[in-house]
C-alpha cells in the first residue's frame, strides 16, 4: 500500500483525491492538510467514515503519518512552497496545481540535485489521459498547418488565465516551428484577438457550467482541423492522478506531463 496525503484535502479537486485514494486497493489515505477545515475528519467527506484521518495545517502531520506521496492541488500562489518542503523532507509530490513556471521547474530541478534526489516530483498541468492524448495528435498536425490558435474554457474560480494545460501545448507547438502565422493584429476592441504567448493567439473563456475544455485549431490552405478535448467533470482527472501516485517512486527526478506515464504504459 502507498501512503497518501493529500495537500489541499477539502478543495475541490482535493476532496476527489481524497476519495479515489480511499477507493483505490493500492493506496492508504493517511493525511489530509487544509488551512479551512483544521480538525474535520476526512472519512465522512469521501464516504469512508473509519478513515481516522483528520484535516491539518501542519506540513509535519505528513511526517507523522509516514506519507510516501503527497499530492498537491492548492493554488499557484503557494505550490512552489509546498514543493520545497516535500524535496526538503524527502517526500516524493505530485503536483496538479497549475501555474507552475518554466522558472520554478528550474528551482525545482535545481533543488532536486541540492537534496541528493531522495524525492521524486512529477507535474502535470492536466491529468485528464484525454487532454494529454488531444496534445499528442495536435503535435502530429503541427506541422502540416501554417496557423493555429488556442481556445481554451474554464469555469469562473479557475485562478490562472490562460491555463497551464494551453501554455504546455503552445511550448510545444514552437518546439515543433521556426516561425508562427500570428494572422491579423488589427482590433476594433482590445484583447478581442486573445492574449499572445510568444506569438501564438491564446484565448481564455471563463464562465460558470465549464470544467476544463480545450480547443486547438489549425488553420490552412480551404481546410482547419480542430482538435478538442472536454472534461465533463473533476473526476476525469483522477485515473492520471492515480496513474501518477502509483508511477512516481519509479520516476526519479523532475517528470513533466503525464505524456510519459502515458508512454510507459503504451
Ligand atoms: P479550490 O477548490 O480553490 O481548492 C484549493 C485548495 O487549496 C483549498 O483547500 C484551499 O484552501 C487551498 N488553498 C488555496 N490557497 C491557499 C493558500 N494561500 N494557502 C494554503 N492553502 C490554500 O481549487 P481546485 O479547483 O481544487 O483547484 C486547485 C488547483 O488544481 C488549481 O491550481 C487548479 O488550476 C488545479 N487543477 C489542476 C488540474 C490538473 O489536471 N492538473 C485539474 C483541475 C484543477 P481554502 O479553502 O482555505 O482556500
Amino acid at each position: 500500500m502507498i501512503r497518501v496525503g493529500v495537500i489541499g484535502a477539502l478543495g475541490r479537486m482535493g476532496r476527489l483525491v481524497c476519495t479515489a485514494v480511499a477507493e483505490d486497493p493500492e493506496l492508504a489515505l493517511v493525511a489530509a492538510i487544509d488551512r479551512s477545515h483544521i480538525g474535520e475528519e476526512i472519512g465522512p467527506v469521501v464516504g469512508r467514515p473509519e478513515i481516522g484521518v483528520a484535516a491539518s495545517d501542519e506540513p509535519d502531520s505528513l511526517l507523522q503519518a509516514e506519507t510516501e506521496v503527497a499530492v498537491d492541488f492548492t493554488h499557484p500562489d503557494v505550490v512552489m512552497d509546498d514543493i520545497r518542503w516535500a524535496i526538503e523532507h524527502a517526500m516524493h509530490i505530485v503536483v496538479g496545481t497549475t501555474g507552475i513556471t518554466d522558472e520554478s521547474l528550474k528551482e525545482i530541478r535545481e533543488l532536486l540535485e541540492r537534496e541528493g534526489g531522495e524525492s521524486n516530483v512529477i507535474v502535470a498541468p492536466n491529468f485528464a489521459i484525454g487532454a494529454v492524448l488531444a496534445e499528442r495528435f495536435a503535435m502530429q498536425a503541427v506541422k502540416f498547418f501554417p496557423a493555429v490558435e488556442v481556445i481554451e474554457l474554464h469555469h469562473e474560480g479557475k485562478a490562472d488565465a490562460p491555463s497551464g494545460t494551453a501554455l504546455a501545448a503552445v511550448r510545444k507547438i514552437l518546439e515543433q516551428r521556426d516561425e508562427t502565422h500570428r494572422g491579423p493584429d488589427k482590433e476594433s476592441v482590445e484583447g478581442v484577438r486573445g492574449g499572445d504567448v510568444d506569438g501564438v493567439r491564446v484565448h481564455s473563456v471563463r464562465l460558470p457550467g465549464l470544467v476544463a475544455h480545450q480547443e486547438i485549431i489549425f488553420g490552412g490552405q480551404g481546410q482547419t482541423l480542430s482538435i478538442r478535448h472536454d472534461s465533463m467533470d473533476r473526476s476525469s482527472f483522477m485515473p492520471g492522478v492515480l496513474m501518477a501516485i502509483k508511477a512516481i517512486t519509479t520516476r526519479p527526478g523532475l517528470t513533466v506531463g503525464l505524456a510519459p506515464l502515458l508512454e510507459a504504459n503504451e
